[in-house]
């Protein structure tokens, strides 16, 4: 036989993942066995889609939208996304350079392999959504982390980036709200940031996905700044803002010159997102927005909740996130590392959080808690985590 018989390729070892999903897993285990879990650990609404965006979808299931439709999404859906962007963002946004992929995800990994390479630098948020380090290092490009601190409120400090943005620099990856702080680039930094980045050949992924879980700031988008809309992939989706994620829907308004690479990829890997999914997205972004309204409302109430009871736990001290449904609590001043504390939480507490290492090497000393839950839940969580230290 072969010895290279069922051998994976090499790049496989490249490509990381997303803890919340193996910690999502475990935690379902412990359920099956009859423990009952507080989940803390998936970034995702526990609210139900709204009702008339479901209805839109099982109308158009029953109208027949079955069927293979353009892989850049439906005209319609196109111009609905086109007109919301340039409303919210400040900015004019041609329907053509609007295309729909299957989450926000394919838009991460297939930005990434349609502009980077070997020898390309990107630079990203850390603590930041794995995928981002995951998809970097499978093109075989360098990733180049740029730290996101406590003290400066989780944002980046521009002059930090601009220490970073070199003539290989290839892309710049930024993210607010954040996930996994909820920290909120002030729109300041983002302009000069813009700044420091129209001096490079850079493109720009905006990852706009909270940009609706916003708490008493005005949104910025950097695509809102002179000059750099042709650089920038803005994306954002259905998943956090319509409680939509297992409808598998994102979008983005790309530069020109990537709207028919990045279509070529979902020819080549999803073929286009189901058709009914999509009117869907047109019922959500034409429709009524107040249970969007009473959503955000709700999760502001949770995080104050929340930030309050994490605050009240001795050796923890919690930031007043001002977006996303995150807090990135510090637990420096706890006995234990904020791995092991992870782990002991779930496997003794029965409160699934993650490390923050999941999200970086700066995420050392902190947890990621998902505040997605009842506030009952939350009050319990709470409970539990303040009688585990006490039992330390
Ligand atoms: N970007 C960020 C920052 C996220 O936190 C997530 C999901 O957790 C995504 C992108 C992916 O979203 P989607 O469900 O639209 O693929």
């Amino acid at each position: 036989m072969l010895e290279t018989h069922g051998s994976l390729a090499a790049g496989v070892a490249r490509l990381g993942t997303e803890t919340a999903f193996s910690v999502l897993a475990r935690a379902k285990e412990m359920e099956a066995q009859g423990r009952d879990v507080i989940h803390l650990e998936i970034g995702e609404p526990d609210f139900d889609t709204p009702a008339h965006i479901t209805e839109a979808a099982v109308a158009a299931l029953r109208a027949g939208e079955t069927h293979y439709c353009p892989a850049a999404g439906i005209a319609e859906l196109r111009e609905a996304i086109a007109e919301e962007l340039s409303r919210t963002r400040g900015v004019s946004v041609a329907a053509q350079r609007v295309l729909v992929a299957n989450g926000a995800k394919p838009f991460l990994f297939f930005t990434i392999l349609a502009t980077c390479e070997p020898g390309d630098e990107v630079i990203y948020p850390d603590p930041g959504f794995p995928i981002y380090e995951s998809a970097i290092r499978w093109a075989g490009a360098t990733p180049v982390a740029l730290p996101l601190r406590e003290e400066h409120d989780f944002s980046f400090a521009v002059d930090e980036l601009r220490e970073r943005l070199t003539p290989r620099t290839k892309l710049v990856i930024l993210n607010s709200p954040q996930n996994p702080t909820g920290g909120v680039t002030p729109a300041a930094d983002l302009a000069a940031a813009a700044q420091a980045i129209l001096e490079t050949p850079a493109w720009v992924l905006s990852d706009e996905v909270y940009a609706r879980l916003i708490y008493g700031e005005a949104f910025a988008s950097i695509a809102g700044e002179p000059g750099m809309l042709e650089r920038t992939v803005l994306l954002d989706g259905f998943s956090k803002t319509y409680a939509m994620t297992g409808w598998r829907c994102g979008y983005a308004a790309v530069p020109e010159a990537l709207v028919e690479p990045l279509t070529r990829f979902f020819v080549n890997s999803t073929s286009c997102v189901p058709p009914f999914v999509q009117h869907a997205g047109v019922a959500a972004l034409t429709g009524p927005q107040d249970d969007v309204a009473a959503m955000v409302a709700e999760f502001e109430a949770r995080r104050d909740l929340i930030v309050e009871g994490l605050n009240a736990l001795p050796g923890v001290s919690c930031r007043t996130p001002k977006g996303a449904f995150y807090v990135f609590p510090n637990v420096s001043g706890t006995p234990l590392s904020a791995e092991v504390l992870a782990a002991r939480l779930l496997e003794e507490a029965d409160v699934a959080v993650l490390a923050g290492t999941a999200f970086g090497a700066e995420g050392a000393d902190h947890l990621r808690l998902s505040y997605a839950n009842s506030q009952e839940n939350l009050r319990s969580a709470l409970e539990r985590i303040d009688s585990f230290l006490a039992g330390l």
